[in-house]
């Protein structure tokens, strides 16, 4: 049984490792062609963003992988692929759920780690690529990777979600990850300007907060921001 958890634990390591290679590899080929040279000069810093993400994969894929041992072999979470398990409606509501619980942690433990003590200790090395690129979606010291490796392996035990959207929540989580550090705006300006956009966190929101530290801390969307006055707006482009 052992064998088979540590096995587990190293093959969701190995993919989240490569997770991070294909999704940031993909944006920071686009940066190459939409923004070429913004990256100029920052191989040394890339370099770092690389080997912090690669130490993070590990502290992400092995809760991951225990969680994954223990729903697929002794009955745990609250995952389920039976799709009539529950309504309909409930697929994109636990979506949501999902998104919003994991934003409300990070958000207040985004703003925990702005407190100098733990931004010396932990938070330092996030803020340290400066400006930060499509490499720096993992790029976190291990005790700020923890408190973020722990959520969605928490979350499976208490909100039930289909497997499907489970993954689609794992895609967005990357997909923002990334291009929220790419250093440009990949979404249209109708939708980033839009009454909804300013409830939605994506790199032009997520920039201000690596310019300005003090602000902006969310993760998805924008409501703790506005809730706590700590919204900023958007980075002048
Ligand atoms: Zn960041
Ligand atoms: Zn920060």
């Amino acid at each position: 049984m052992w064998t088979a958890i540590i096995l587990s634990a190293l093959a969701m390591t190995a993919i989240v490792a490569l997770r991070y290679f294909a999704a940031s590899g993909v944006f920071a080929f686009a940066t190459s062609k939409v923004r070429p040279g913004l990256y100029a000069g920052l191989n040394p810093q890339i370099r770092r963003e690389m080997g912090w993400s690669l130490v993070s994969a590990a502290i992400y894929g092995i809760p991951a992988g225990i969680v994954a041992w223990g729903w697929q072999n002794a009955g745990w979470t609250l995952i389920y692929t039976d799709i009539a398990a529950y309504p309909l409606w409930y697929l994109p509501l636990s979506v949501f759920l999902y998104l919003f619980a994991h934003d409300t942690w990070f958000y207040w433990s985004h703003r925990f780690m702005h407190r100098p003590k733990w931004f010396r200790i932990a938070h330092a090395v996030h803020h340290a690529s400066r400006p930060p690129t499509a490499w720096a979606a993992m790029s976190f010291h291990p005790i700020e990777a923890l408190t973020g490796a722990v959520v969605i392996p928490l979350l499976v035990f208490l909100i039930p979600i289909h497997v499907a959207m489970l993954g689609l929540v794992l895609g967005i989580m990357t997909l923002m990850g990334v291009t929220n550090h790419m250093g440009w705006e990949m979404f249209p300006r109708w939708l980033v300007h839009s009454r909804l956009g300013g409830w939605l966190i994506t790199a032009s929101h997520h920039q201000r907060h690596h310019d300005e530290y003090r602000c902006n801390y969310g993760l998805y969307f924008r409501f703790w921001d506005r809730l706590c006055k700590t919204d900023k707006g958007l980075a002048s482009p």
